[in-house]
């Protein structure tokens, strides 16, 4: 692996994992959820609120995609990189802008040596190549740099299936070679779809180039969650066990006790996130939704067992009239304590993989 990194699996439960990733901005203890920081924040989120306990964020996600476009690499690079521009000391993992540019982005043209777009902000036309997606990912700084793959659709044909794989796996080679910042680690992508034997097949194209980690990608794209429990049932599983596993983009808080049963380490999504502006919140019960009338005159915490200050401090009542008033607290409160449980869940089933079988 890179200098500065390793990784050790310090117990195991069935395919399921507990350990430790070390990295040069600090030990990241596994299965872990990365808060997802879009534009060089987690939105609503200090990082001083990050790293505090109960929450205790170890690593955070940035995308290189949206701070490419904004606020651009002259600022970024100006600032000495994404960790001091965020004020972030801890790792950071960054996307390869792939996803981003499939998903959000207006496509001109993809040819085998990248992709021409158009800017989801302005309309104004980029290019990402798997080397100006190195080269941003180098200027950002990030930890741990992702490499740039093509992500098709879930329901996407045979044929461009194939095509993806291909330069997915050209790619990665040419990913490998660039340069880095120094001590950036850089994880595969293995795409593939549902199809078991193509995800098998791919995934001994990608491990075959040795990176520092492997991810999943292309899961939840659209699929049938069925299809998705199976693909990890029968791949995670499969990753070299001496490298971290990374499901990319997923998920709920089942589908992470799925996966990490199935074998992944790391995981990052907005839903946590996301969810908590939109007014769902989760809990140990069943899922809050705030605005709804029966939080009226509820003066109890979102969640009794949250040890977050949100559920420490105040009443869904409360929270419900900030989110009805579109008060900016409500989005800070909200986040904070959907967070926390994400951190509290992957947390617990490391627990129960540490404990081992009864
Ligand atoms: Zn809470």
């Amino acid at each position: 692996m890179t200098p500065g990194f390793s990784f050790e699996v310090i117990a195991t439960l069935g395919n399921a994992r507990a350990g430790i990733l070390h990295t040069p901005h600090g030990d990241i203890e596994t299965p872990v959820f990365m808060p997802v920081g879009t534009a060089g924040t987690v939105k609503a989120m200090t990082a001083d609120e990050l790293r505090a306990p109960p929450l205790d964020a170890k690593i955070i996600l940035g995308n290189t995609y949206h701070l490419y476009l904004r606020p651009g690499l002259e600022v970024i690079g100006g600032a000495g990189g994404l960790h001091r521009f965020a004020a972030w000391d801890r790792p950071i993992l960054t996307d390869s802008g792939g996803f981003q540019v499939f998903s959000l982005a207006g496509i001109n043209e993809i040819d085998d040596d990248g992709v021409t777009f158009r800017s989801h902000i302005d309309g104004s036309k980029h290019r990402l190549t798997p080397e100006i997606s190195m080269e941003i990912q180098r200027v950002l700084g990030s930890d741990i740099a992702m490499v740039f793959d093509q992500c098709p659709p879930g329901d996407a044909d045979e044929a461009i299936h194939e095509l993806a794989l291909a330069r997915t796996t050209a790619w990665a080679k040419r990913c490998r070679e660039c340069p880095r910042a120094d001590g950036q680690a850089v994880f595969g992508i293995v795409q593939g779809g549902i199809d078991t034997a193509r995800r098998l097949r791919h995934m001994a194209e990608i491990t075959a180039l040795d990176f520092d980690g492997y991810a999943l990608g292309g899961l939840a794209v659209g699929e049938n969650l069925a299809d998705t429990y199976r693909i990890l049932d029968e791949v995670a599983h499969q990753l070299p066990a001496d490298r971290p596993r990374y499901l990319m983009g997923v998920g709920t808080p089942a589908d992470l006790e799925r996966g990490i049963a199935a074998g992944i380490d790391m995981f990052d999504c907005v839903m946590p996130t996301r969810n908590a502006r939109n007014g769902y919140l989760f809990t140990s019960g069943a899922r809050v939704n705030i605005p709804n009338n029966a939080n009226r005159l509820d003066f109890g915490p979102i969640d009794p067992e949250c040890p977050c200050a949100t559920c420490r401090t105040h009443s869904r009542a409360y929270l419900r009239h900030l989110y009805l008033a579109k008060e900016i607290l409500y989005a800070r409160l909200a986040t904070l304590h959907n967070l926390t449980f994400y951190a509290r869940h992957v947390r617990r089933l490391r627990d129960r993989i540490l404990a081992g079988p009864h």
